[in-house]
Order: C-alpha cells, then structure tokens, then sequence
C-alpha cells in the first residue's frame, strides 16, 4: 500500500512539477555557462574548474551551456532554436576538427588556450562533449516535431555525460577523455544531465516520458525501478573500489564482488517488483470481486424489482379488465335504464298531451299542465344524465348527414318561443347574410347545444331579450367556420365564477338550483359535444346586466348546397316599416329585410310610426307594408293597426302583426282590426319572405296570412295534394299496453286507421293477410322481437314484403339506428316522441291509399 502511494505521490510530484524541470535546468545551465564564461574572463582558474585538478570547462563549451539554456528557457520560439542550431553546429565543427585532424581555430575565438591543459588541443572540448552537444542539440531542435526522436537523443547525450561522471565517481580516466583528447569536465557532465533532465520534461507526457507519467501499473513500476537502477550500481561500485584501494582485496576479487552483489541487488530489486505486482494484482482481483459482488446485487435488485413491475403490471391489467368490465356493464345498465325509464315517460307525455286535448274544468287543466311540464323536465333531466354516461363510456358519437343551419337555429326558436311568450322576452335570431345554409354536421347535437344555451338564457332573463347570432367567420378548405352566439339581459354571471362553468354539476351558487331549477349538467354536455366536433365554446358576461355563450365550429359545406340567400325579385324596392319597441328585434327585422332588397325604416313606438306613414305618403313614397310588434308599451300593435286603418289615407300600406302568444280566437281579432296577416315570433325567414310576398302580391281579402296557410301553400305546390285527414292504414306492434293507447290515440288523432298487435310473430300474420300503409314497430317484444319480425316481413313477396316499416324504440344508445336500418326497417323514431315525429314519418313513410 505504502509503496503504491509512493508511486502515486512521485506521478503527482512529477505532474505538478513537471512545468518548472525545464525551466530550472535552463537556468542552471545558463548560470553554468556564465560563471565558466567569468572564470575565463577573469582567468579565475576556480571558477573554470570547480575542484583543483580536474580539467576545466572549455570556453566554447561554457557559450554551448548559455545557448542550450535559452533553448531550452524558450523552447518552441525562433530564438531557441536559432541557439539549437547553434549548439548543434558547435558540437559538429569540433567534431569535424577531431575527425580531419583540422584546426577549424573556433577554440581560439573568444579567449586564448587553457595554459594548465595538457592535451594536444588545450583550448578545445573534449570529443565526448561535443558529442553531448551535437546529440541534445539536434533533440532540443527537434523537440516539438519529433518528441520520440528528440527523446532518444537527449538519452543519448545524456549517456555520455553519465560516462564521465561515472568516470570521475570511480576514477577511469577513460571515461572521462579519450586518450590524448581533453576530457569532459565534471561540471559539464553534470550540466548535460540536467540539460538532458530539462529537454525530457519539455514534453513529459510523450515519447520515452509517457511510460514515467502513466497512471497504471506500467507507469509505476518504472517510477519504483528508475530511481534504484540508477542510484544502486553506482553506490556498489563507488563502495567496492574504496575497498579495493585500501587493500582488502585485488581487482578480481572486487569485480567478483561487484557480480555477485549487482546479482543479489538485482535479483532483490525484481523479487520486490515481483512482490508488489502480486500485492497488487491480490488487490486488482479482490476488486473485481467486489465489483462482481455489487453487480450480482444489482442484478438481484433488478430482477427483484422487475417481477414486483410484472406483477404490478398483471394487477393493473386486471383492475383495466375489470375497469372496462364494469363500464360495459354501466353502459348495457343505462341502455336498460333509458329503454325502461322512456317507455313509460311516454305514456305520461304522450297521454298528458291527449288529456290536455279533452274538455277539462280549469283545476283540472291546470294539474295536467304541470304534470305535463314535470314529465318534459324530468325528461330533460334524464337525457342529460344519459347523455353524459354515454360520453364517458364513449359511446356517443357524431353522426354528419347534410343539414340546413338556418332551419336548425329556427326551430330552436320555435321551440323555446312559448317560453319566451311567457316571461315576456324578445326571443331574436339573427343569421348572417354571408353565412350560407346548408352543412354537413350534426344538427341534432348542434340543435342540444343551441336549445341548453338559449334554454339556460331564457331561464336567467327576466326581461329585454335573448339574440341568437349567427356569424360567417371565414371559411377555407377544411370548412366555414361557424360562430353562434346566445346573448341575453339576464342576471349575468359574476367573474370569480365564469371559470367553473363548465364544470359537472357547478351552478354559480347553490341558491341558483333553488331559483331556477337545473342540474348543472347543460353547459358540461355542450362542451364535450363542441369538443367532439372540433369546436370551442365560451363565454363572456357582466353580473346584473346579461350574458354571451358562445360556441364555434369549422363545418364542411353540403355540396349539394342551395345558392345563399338571393333577393325576392318581388320584394326588391318595396318600402317597408318596422314597428317595434324593442332595438334588437327591430334591427333584426330590419336586417332581415334589407337583405332581401326591401328599404325599410324602422319605428321604436306607435306614435313614430304613425308619423312616419304620413311623413311617407307626403312624400308620396309610401309603405306597402309595415310589421307592427304586438307587444308595446302605451300602444300597442293591435291599437297601432286598428288606428292605421282609420285612416283612409294610411289604407295602401298592408299591415302584418308580430304576436309572441297567439290564443284561440285571436284570428279573427287581428283580421276585424285590419291586419293582412300575422305570424308568431319568432319567425322563420322562410314564413316571413312568403308572407310578405303574399300579402305584397295576392293579398285575399279577409283572408289572414298565418303560418297555417303558409305551410298548406307549401304542402300543396310541393305534393300538388290538399291536406286532408291522411286515412293511412297503420299496424302498430307494441307490448307495452300504456304506449299501445297512446299510438293509437295519436294515430287516429291524424285520422289514420289503426290495428295494435303486442308481439312480433302476430305483426307477421297480419302484415302477410292485409296490406298496410304502414307498420310502427317495437323493437323489444316477447315472442318475436322487432328485429327479427322485420326480417320475416321483408322475405314476404310483392306488397306484403315492401311495406314501409319504422322502428319505435326506446333505446337511445349509438348504433341502435343502424341496427334498425340493417334489419330492413325504413326509419326510426325514439320513444318518448313528440306528435311532430309522428307526422314526419307518416307524411314521409305512409304509402297513400
Ligand atoms: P343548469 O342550468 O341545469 O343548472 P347548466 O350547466 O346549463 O346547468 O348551467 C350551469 C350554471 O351556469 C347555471 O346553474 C347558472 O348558474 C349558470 N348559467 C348558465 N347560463 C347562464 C346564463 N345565461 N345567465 C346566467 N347564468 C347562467
């Protein structure tokens, strides 16, 4: 151990002092140099020699010191090696004197022979030393280019400086000058050494160095050996002749000493190394076994954690399994539950409907009214809740068919406009003139997101209005991009509570559910239904003065697209005024108007518009036509109308009335008060543009213009048939007794005649016997479900095979209709549905008798 820290302490000394070697051997052979140049200057014979009787340094040899000084002190600049060369050349030249026997006379150059040599050349150096010269000059020239080369031949130099200093130790004269020549003087050799020690550390980590320097084994053992080599011959040597000149013994008998004690020293020296490199290769091997030891653990560990991971692993992907389990069972649980919970909410709807139709006192009316608007709330109520396991389940999806978004956003309105009637509230839709109509999306999603919006606006508002927009926000390939936007004047929203909105079941505070009823469940399933469709929804809005919902969506336009909107030839030109207190609504309206080629003024109370129609018939360019707000402050649309119609003067100007709340009888009110026709708010653009129109064009003389005559208008250009009561032979097959009544009831209602059976194999029997317009058809029955019943109908031949058949199912899950249209039914309707539903599909599917 303490040899290896030896070692190690050598390598660091050596390393750190590394820098400084050639530095001090510059300097030491610099001052060498200068204090022999002095000696001869001053012909100080001491300063020449160092000890009396032993030759002395050569001047030429003391300015050979002062050079390699500076070549070594500025190692790699031009001046070292201009003093390399120099070096070099002056070992040459006195070594081409020795060789040709020539006296070049550079001995002579700066002082005069040494008086005291005895050699045939007094002033020249010894062979040896210009030897020494010409080999560490040419290493200290080449000692940045060639550092083995350079190495090699400051070793070489260097050896023959140690032979004459090993010359002087023992006394071989031989050693130190060959026969006559002058010999190297002792100073010199030494100054060779450390010039030699100097030019090996210029480069310590290279060449014959990076064995020294290395930090393994290899570098160590030369550390260790290096110095005893060196060190211990000479000490024998020096001992055994001491010896041998006091006369113990002659000189075989010390050379004999000399063998045997080199062969012991030696033979220690590599025992000991021997020694050492077992300890350490004991140390190397014990090691590795702790390296192998720590691994082996590691690999341990590894595996240990590895099957902790797999079994971990295993556990999540049964917890997985038995979390997708459950799922499929809640989903197949909420199937269950939608298809048990709306039956029966069908017959409570439906039958409260037809109740509602009979004669009843007015409690009566009354307590089938509020059980009626329970069912549809509590109706609502379980559609959300439905609708948002089926999106966690995933199973909700978006099903694109081509839809008209203007029809979409009006029937919106005509479905909240009751409610609006009610409180009182300008229920308003605007849609763009830039925005065109037809689409490829889900209009029965983008219908649940409009109604929650404009549903909840009606809810907060309680007085001014709720504007749906419609904006065109640019369009690219990927589609238009859609911007709606549901403004009320309501209670608002305060800030600190807009973020939690959108949040499963998060009303703004818990008195709201008292107020106003509602799960908070509305704005969640409109986020996620914008999401799956690719849009975004939002909201702005101010506590105490009304909110903005929004929501915006990128939807591909329907190829088969009808043109936008294109002015009524009719109407373009044509003066019209709008009367109504309400500033949204009558923009709207105004909007609405100009963009159809009308140039309308507008009128905000009953008295502005009465002077207006004179200011205008002064002018002689009158109004043909006005649409009067019925609901005004001070006077109303009825008033405003009736005294219009005083007027003989006013009598060009065709007069439509705009009623939130038509009652029975009305009619007859608005057509004694003058009126040409009125229609219920909020209105269709389509209802509007053919009122107009029709009053503009044809009007018939008392007859009103109303949505009734619109729509049969419709229905008779479209089919070329009046629409008489349908007389469509209908087989309903149902097992759920209540729904059986019901159908049937609606049914008849709509003057069909209506067969029930109450499974599948009898709705076979009957459908092969008589042929039917139509077949509504349960899908869950005993005996023979639907599906199966349909199958069987469709493999009968000719008129019995091709019946229209349309499943009434209760199942609300995805892929139902699919499943419905696979088994060869026309259409499909989910119970609990509205009498509407009923109409489109006998007006669509009966075959007419
Ligand atoms: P619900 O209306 O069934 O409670 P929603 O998710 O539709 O659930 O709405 C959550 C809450 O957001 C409402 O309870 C109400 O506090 C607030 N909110 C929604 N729309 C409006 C609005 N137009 N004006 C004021 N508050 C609203």
């Amino acid at each position: 151990m303490a040899t290896s820290l030896d070692s190690a302490t050598l390598r660091s000394v050596l390393a750190r002092h590394a820098q400084r070697v050639p530095r001090v051997a510059a300097l030491i052979s610099m001052l060498l140099g200068c204090t022999v140049l002095v000696g001869w200057a001053l012909d100080a014979q001491g300063l020449k020699m160092i000890l009396p009787g032993l030759s002395s340094m050569k001047a030429n040899t003391a300015v050979g010191f002062v050079l390699l000084g500076l070549a070594l002190a500025f190692s790699g600049r031009p001046v070292a090696r201009c003093a390399s060369v120099g070096v070099t050349l002056l070992g040459l030249a006195t070594l081409v004197e020795y060789t040709s026997a020539r006296n070049l006379g550079i001995d002579q150059i700066l002082f005069a022979e040494d008086p005291w040599s005895e050699a045939t050349f007094p002033g020249r150096m010894g062979l040896n030393t210009a030897l020494s010269f010409t080999l560490v000059g040419m290493a200290l020239l080449l000692s940045r280019r060639a550092t083995w080369t350079s190495h090699l031949l400051a070793l070489a130099g260097g050896l023959v400086a140690l032979m004459a200093g090993v010359g002087y130790v023992l006394g071989a004269q031989s050693l130190i000058g060959f026969a006559s020549h002058t010999g190297m003087a002792l100073h010199t050799a030494l100054g060779f050494l450390v010039v030699c020690a100097g030019i090996l550390w210029l480069q310590p980590r290279a060449g014959a160095m990076a064995v020294l320097s290395s930090p393994f084994a290899d570098g160590a053992l030369v550390r260790r050996l290096l110095p005893v080599m060196l060190v211990l011959p000479l000490s024998i040597a020096i001992v055994l002749l001491m010896g041998q000149q006091l006369g113990w013994y002659g000189m075989e008998m010390g050379l004999a000493l000399y063998c045997v004690s080199q062969m012991v020293t030696l033979s220690m020296v590599v025992w000991l190394s021997g020694l050492w490199l077992g300890r350490t290769d004991v140390r190397r091997r014990e090691a590795e076994q702790q390296q192998q030891a720590v691994l082996a653990h590691l690999e341990e560990t590894v595996a240990e954690r590895t099957a902790a991971l797999l079994r971990q692993t295993e556990h999540l992907a049964l917890a997985r399994d038995q979390a997708e389990a459950a799922t499929r069972a809640k989903s197949e649980f909420l199937s269950t539950m939608s298809h048990e919970i709306r039956t029966p909410m069908n017959g409570v709807i439906g039958m409260c409907g037809l109740l509602l139709d009979t004669e009843l006192t007015p409690v009566q009316r009354d307590y089938a009214e509020i059980v009626h608007s329970s069912a549809i709330s509590l109706l609502t109520i379980l559609n959300d809740i439905l609708d948002l396991s089926k999106m966690e389940a995933g199973k909700l999806s978006i099903e694109p068919i081509p839809f008209d978004l203007l029809v979409c956003a009006e029937d919106v309105l005509g479905m909240l406009a009751p409610k609006a009637a009610e409180k009182e509230i300008d229920l308003v839709l605007q849609y763009s003139t830039q925005m065109p109509r037809r689409f490829i999306g889900d209009p029965g999603r983008i219908r649940q997101i409009l109604v929650n919006l404009a549903g909840n606006a009606l809810k907060f508002t309680a007085k001014g209005h709720v504007l749906i927009r419609v904006d065109f926000r640019g369009a690219d390939d990927a589609g238009t991009l859609i911007h709606v936007e549901v403004e009320d004047t309501g209670i608002g929203i305060p800030d600190d509570k807009l973020g939690r909105l959108f949040q499963q079941f998060s009303q703004v505070d818990s008195s709201t559910s008292r107020e106003y009823g509602g799960t908070g469940l509305g704005l969640v399933i409109c986020e996620r239904l914008t999401e799956m469709m690719g849009g975004q929804i939002g909201v702005r809005s101010e506590a105490g003065r009304g909110s903005t919902f929004w929501f915006s969506l990128r939807l591909p336009l329907d190829p088969e697209a009808a043109p936008r909107w294109s002015p009524k030839a009719r109407l373009s030109g044509v003066r019209a005024l709008v009367v109504d207190d309400n500033p949204v609504a009558r923009h709207v309206s105004r909007q609405q108007l100009a963009n159809w080629g009308l140039r309308c003024d507008e009128a905000a109370s009953g008295e502005v518009a009465l002077e207006r129609l004179h200011e205008a018939r002064r002018q002689g360019d009158v109004y043909r036509v006005a649409l009067l707000d019925a609901r005004m402050p001070e006077m109303d649309g009825i008033a405003l109308g009736q005294k219009i119609r005083a007027e003989e003067s006013l009598s060009d100007t065709a007069l439509i009335l705009l009623t939130s709340a038509p009652r029975q009888g009305d009619g007859q009110q608005f057509a004694a008060a003058g009126f040409a026709g009125y229609l219920v708010k909020p209105v269709p653009s389509a209802d509007l543009v053919e009122a107009l129109a029709t009053v503009l064009d044809a009007p018939v003389p008392g007859r009103l213009v109303t949505r009734y005559t619109l729509a049969e208008a419709r229905l008779e250009s479209a089919a070329g048939v009046s629409v008489e009561p349908l007389g469509l032979r209908v087989l309903v097959a149902e097992d759920n007794r209540v729904n059986q009544r019901l159908v049937s009831r609606l049914l008849e209602k709509q003057g069909c005649l209506v067969e029930v059976v109450d499974n599948g194999n009898a709705a076979v029997e009957k459908a092969r016997h008589f042929a039917y317009d139509l077949i509504l058809m349960d899908c869950q029955m005993p005996q023979m479900d639907g599906f199966q019943a349909t199958a069987a109908i469709r493999r009968e031949p000719g008129l019995a095979g091709s019946v229209p058949i349309v499943a009434m199912t209760a199942n609300a899950m995805q892929g139902d209709r699919e499943k419905c249209l696979a088994a060869g039914m026309n259409d499909y309707i989910s119970k609990p549905f509205a009498v509407q539903d009923l109409k489109r599909v006998l007006e669509q599917w009966g075959r007419r008798p």
